[in-house]
């Protein structure tokens, strides 16, 4: 098996060679990671300016690669040639910060997983639950045991899994569950200043997200400290919603 490692917190994050380092023990791995930190800017696709590909080497020693593009483009870079082999599985994170819920659209974590699913690859997105710098041997060995049954089961087409971590110590877990996606509450709130020339701007600043915690959701999962698997489709067609359109007649003239 050869594993396409990547993540949205960039070639330095602390939680992405420990997660490299387990997938070790399974796999082959390729590291090829943004060269900085692009949480939640979504799925981009750079198409107006150049992109590199620089080898970099990893603290452990290992050869990585490292782009000036965003993680759907580390992705595209290496399954357009960048890298030797097409790897069978990306895998993308560990990302500090949870994604649950709608955060799956905002998450760069989860946009590098969509690219390879995209591209007909099986993909999982990882996050912890936590922004602490804390020991990720627990859950980077959960990742290389998941990958391990995604290598062994397969996945159907057009579907990832989106892994999330509780923040409490691995011991602390209490177990594995699979889930769907909550619903995010975000508290977003308009911070306005002036610049020194005596033009405003804005930043969209607030408190973390909170999050609906109804049982059986990925919100509720990680509240409760468990692991949560969501297997996410990228139809997101609202199929039952097809017939009420339908009864609008909506009239080309
Ligand atoms: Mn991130």
């Amino acid at each position: 098996m050869y594993i396409l490692v990547t993540n949205d917190d960039g070639i330095e994050a602390p939680a992405l060679l420990p997660l490299k380092q387990a997938l070790d023990q399974i796999a082959e791995t390729i590291v090829f990671a943004p060269d900085h930190n692009w949480s939640a800017s979504g799925h981009p696709k750079t198409m107006h300016k150049p992109l590199r590909a620089d080898p970099v080497t990893l603290p452990d020693g290992s050869q990585a690669l490292s782009s000036s593009g965003a993680p759907p483009d580390c992705v595209a870079l290496a399954l357009l040639g960048i890298i030797e082999r097409r790897p069978d599985l990306i895998v993308s994170g560990i990302n500090l910060g949870s994604n649950l819920g709608y955060d799956v659209f905002y998450s760069g974590t989860v946009a590098a997983a969509v690219e390879g699913v995209i591209n007909g690859i099986p993909a999982i997105a990882f996050s912890l639950d936590s922004f602490e710098a804390v020991d990720y041997t627990g859950p980077a060995s959960f990742a290389a045991r998941l990958a391990q049954h995604v290598a062994d089961h397969g996945l159907p087409a057009d579907m990832f899994l989106n892994v999330n971590f509780p923040a409490v110590p691995w011991e602390e877990v209490k177990g594995v569950t699979i889930t769907r996606l909550g619903r995010r509450v975000y508290r977003d709130e308009l911070v306005s200043r002036v610049d020194p020339r005596g033009r405003p701007y804005y930043w969209i600043g607030g408190k973390p997200p909170g999050g609906v915690p109804d049982g059986g959701t990925d919100i509720w999962a990680v509240a409760n400290g468990y692991v949560s698997i969501t297997p996410v489709h990228l139809d997101m067609t609202a199929y039952h919603f097809r017939e009420d359109l339908r009864r609008w007649n909506i009239q080309l003239r």
